[in-house]
C-alpha cells in the first residue's frame, strides 16, 4: 500500500492495566487489545485499527458542534437509525458519516480516515523511526517491544451459595500501566472541503480522547509524535486546525 500524504503518527500510552483478549468470545468484556501472530511464530499484544478508528469516530461525534460540523449522533449504526436512513434523506449524510463513512454501505459512503494497527514500541522515538519509514502501511512491522502481560486469575462466585463456582475459573492477561502503542492515521480523501472536515474533525476527536476510555475500563493518553509535512501545510490554513494540533504536539505528559 502506498504511504498516504495527510498521515499523524500517534503515540498512546497506558494509564491504566489494559485486558488482552484471551481468545474466548466476549471475554473480558473490556479487552481492547488481541495477540497478533507474526511470522516467527511469536504473538504480540495489538490494538486493531479498526478498534482506534471506532473509538475516533465515536470522539468525533462528540465535538463535532464544537468545530461547526454536523454529526446525526447516532449510538446505532444501522442505516435507518442514522443521518443515511430514509426519514433524514433530505440533509444528506452528516459530517461525522461524511468523514468516516458508513459502516456496512461501503458504497454509499467511503471513509476518508484510515487507521494502521497499533504495536507496542519501547517509546516515542521508536515511534518517530516507524514515521519516518513509512513501513506501518506497507508491509507487517515488527517493533521492538515486547510488554510483558501479567496473567490475573479469577475465580467466579455463585451468588445462590456464595461460594466458588466450579468451572468459574478464569485468567486473562492485562498490559502493565505505561505500555506504550504506535500507530498512525491518515486521511484520504478527493475533495478539498472534505478533506478539511476529516483532518478538523480527527484532531478535535483525538483531543477529545485524552484520557478517554479504550475499552470499557482502561484509559489511555494520546500524543501526536509526527505529521507530515503535508498535513502540517493544510492545518496551518484553519485556525482551529492549528490550535489543536499545537495542543496536540505539546502532548499532555510530563
Ligand atoms: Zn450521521
Amino acid at each position: 500500500m502506498r504511504v498516504p500524504e495527510l498521515r499523524i503518527g500517534i503515540l498512546l500510552k497506558a494509564r491504566t492495566f489494559l485486558s488482552v483478549a484471551s481468545g474466548r468470545e466476549g471475554f473480558p468484556a473490556d479487552a481492547v487489545l488481541y495477540r497478533k501472530h507474526q511470522r516467527d511464530g511469536k504473538a504480540i499484544p495489538c490494538i486493531p485499527g479498526s478498534t482506534v478508528k471506532g473509538v475516533l469516530r465515536k470522539s468525533a461525534a462528540k465535538v463535532a458542534h464544537l468545530l461547526g460540523l454536523t454529526s446525526c449522533r447516532s449510538v446505532r449504526p444501522e442505516r435507518e437509525f442514522t443521518c443515511m436512513g430514509a426519514q433524514s434523506r433530505e440533509g444528506g449524510p452528516c459530517d461525522v458519516h461524511k468523514v468516516f463513512g458508513a459502516p456496512g454501505h461501503p458504497g454509499r459512503s467511503r471513509s476518508c480516515v484510515e487507521v494502521t494497527h497499533f504495536l507496542p514500541v519501547a517509546g516515542p522515538d521508536e515511534g518517530r523511526k516507524w514515521f519516518e519509514s513509512g513501513e506501518f502501511w506497507r508491509s507487517p512491522v515488527r517493533p521492538s517491544a515486547e510488554p510483558r502481560p501479567l496473567s490475573i486469575t479469577r475465580v467466579g462466585i455463585s451468588d445462590r451459595a456464595g461460594v466458588a463456582s466450579p468451572g468459574l475459573l478464569y485468567t486473562y492477561e492485562q498490559l502493565p500501566i505505561g505500555t506504550m502503542f504506535y500507530g498512525e492515521v491518515a486521511i484520504r480523501a478527493r475533495d478539498a472541503e472534505l478533506r478539511k472536515k476529516a483532518l478538523k474533525l480527527v484532531l478535535a476527536a483525538l483531543a477529545n480522547l485524552r484520557l478517554d476510555r479504550l475499552g470499557r475500563a482502561g484509559i489511555a493518553d494520546v500524543m501526536v509524535l509526527e505529521i507530515s509535512e503535508e498535513l502540517r501545510s493544510l492545518a496551518e490554513e484553519d485556525p482551529d486546525c492549528r490550535l489543536l494540533l499545537r495542543g496536540l504536539e505539546e502532548g499532555w505528559w510530563s
